[in-house]
């Protein structure tokens, strides 16, 4: 039974170095028609951020990618937030004092500071763990009875895990392979806060336990606590789940990790939905809001630390459940580029559905209040190819809508010449002679016509191009004339030349 999850904490929005890692194991789960679970890791209350959870849930939802269990899907592994689990992990920590694989540690904060800093003067770091365990204040160095009076009295503690001493640890990732660690260079983690709260390591550990999860895949920045985890595993007698840790997401430039600020300075969006931050008001933009097709999002996404190792890189979220594959999973760190992100964007607009296209210009038509005869369809085929985001669809077409009002000034110049009124009218009675008015025929007649007079196509093409668009630029002239119909070609040539 393939059980896999996503566990972010809500301590800000998800950045697409989240929702990758969701990607990733939603990929995994579908492929192998497994539960993809969401679960909600808020046990540092002092890092919540309001917004920010369902901040997440709108995220997988946007992308598609919706999870099969968590906050709102309950199933039989829930609550799926471990505020709501909060009962549940101290028997845990208990367990593992039982069988001397913890300790109650009674230091305060204070003193641990001053125990940091006195290291850093020496120019050293503070390590809890073998070296110096015997010397603090905690149940190694004190008599079971005053350890007792010291819980019993109401003394603060924190449990910390005893890490093992001179073992050599064998630890496996799916990803990176065997990875060999000294358990001396650990230190002791606390798994247990003062405030009766589980940290993330203890609560993450038995909720991937009791919530059966077979798969974990996740940040390169995990893996640092992998042996702590696998230890934990085996100090409660459990079976550790498969570990993947998915590569570093790098700056455009290659240098440093991508960050949630890069969303904010680097003007570009690395956030799937627009955020404001509730404390300063910045608000970060989103590929939702941008106008980013989710699919786009998501095959640029998996390109992230995963390739299909073929030459193909458009891919539909279907086809990433096919062919997706651990094994196939990087080390090195990816690069994040946001024209690449583009260039996906463009082209799953391309492949994305006419009738999208037709929805999103008839919607920006209906809020203009602009009623039209036209074929939206045929407005959409004309103008495409040149759009990456469906508000390019108004910005292309609305010359075919709306008149021009002025005509470019340079090519104005460039084009109209002294005989260009009388040509003009010429044309006018040439296109008004035209009866099967489509782009075909009307191609032919003009050309034909400008061939007989023995002139160059731009002396004809260039105004006439000017008159129904306002400038050079545009598509097919002759699409354009057979979509804006006769009618309107010929009195846009007339204002004109008046
Ligand atoms: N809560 C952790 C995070 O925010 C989860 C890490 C893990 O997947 O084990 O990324």
């Amino acid at each position: 039974n393939i059980r896999v999850r996503f566990a972010p904490s809500p301590t800000g929005p998800l950045h697409i170095g989240g929702v990758r890692t969701a990607l990733f194991n939603y990929l995994f789960a579908k492929k192998n028609k497994g539960t993809f679970v969401l679960r909600i890791e808020d046990t540092d209350q002092n890092r919540y951020v309001s917004g920010a959870e369902d901040y997440i849930t709108e995220s997988l939802n946007w992308c598609n990618i919706p999870f099969d269990e968590g906050p709102g899907k309950e199933g039989k592994f829930g609550p799926y937030k471990q505020s709501e689990r909060k009962h549940l992990y101290k028997q845990y920590a208990d367990q593992l004092i039982n069988s001397g694989d913890a300790y109650y540690a009674f230091d305060t904060a204070d003193e641990l500071n001053d125990l940091r800093k006195n290291h850093e003067a020496q120019g050293k770091t503070f390590i809890y763990n073998w070296h110096n365990r015997s010397k603090l204040n905690n149940s190694l160095s004190l008599s079971e009875n005053e350890t007792q009076l010291k819980i019993d009295s109401g003394q603060p503690y924190v449990i910390r895990f005893k890490c093992p001493t001179n073992e050599t640890l064998h630890l496996k990732d799916e990803v990176r392979g065997d990875i060999t660690i000294d358990t001396n260079v650990l230190d002791d983690k606390v798994l247990f806060k003062s405030d009766g709260m589980p940290t993330y390591h203890l609560a993450n550990i038995v909720d991937d336990h009791l919530m059966e999860i077979s798969h974990v895949i996740r940040g390169e920045e995990w893996l640092p606590s992998l042996a702590l985890h696998e230890l934990l595993y085996k100090s409660l007698g459990w079976q550790a789940p498969s570990f993947s840790h998915l590569p570093l997401i790098l700056k455009p430039t290659g240098k440093g990790k991508l960050g949630k600020r890069d969303g904010i300075t680097g003007g570009f969006p690395v956030f799937p939905l627009q955020w404001t931050d509730p404390k300063t008001n910045e608000v970060a933009s989103g590929y939702r809001e941008d106008g980013y097709l989710p699919e786009a999002v998501i095959n640029m996404l998996a390109f992230l630390g995963w390739n299909p190792g073929t030459e193909q890189e458009l891919f539909s979220l279907e086809q990433l459940i096919n062919e997706f594959d651990l094994t196939r999973v990087n080390k090195a760190g990816a690069k994040f580029d946001p024209e690449k992100t583009k260039w996906f964007q463009q082209q799953h607009f391309q492949q994305a559905n006419n009738s999208l296209h037709v929805e999103q210009l008839s919607k920006t038509l209906s809020e203009k209040n602009i009623s039209t005869s036209y074929d939206l369809n045929e407005v959409v085929d004309l103008i495409k190819e040149r759009a990456v985001f469906s508000k390019d669809l108004w910005d292309l077409s609305k010359f075919l809508f709306i008149a021009p009002s002025e005509y470019d000034e340079k090519a104005t110049k460039k084009a109209w010449k002294q005989d260009t009124p009388d040509l003009m009218h010429e044309l006018t009675r040439i296109i008004n002679d035209i009866h099967d008015f489509n782009s075909e025929n009307i191609s032919n007649t003009i050309k034909n016509w400008i061939k007989s007079k023995e002139i160059g196509f731009g002396k004809i093409m260039m105004p006439l191009r000017i008159a129904l668009v306002g400038s050079l630029q545009g598509p097919d002239i002759f699409r354009i004339i057979e979509i804006i119909d006769k009618k309107e070609t010929l009195k846009r040539i007339e204002v004109i030349i008046e």
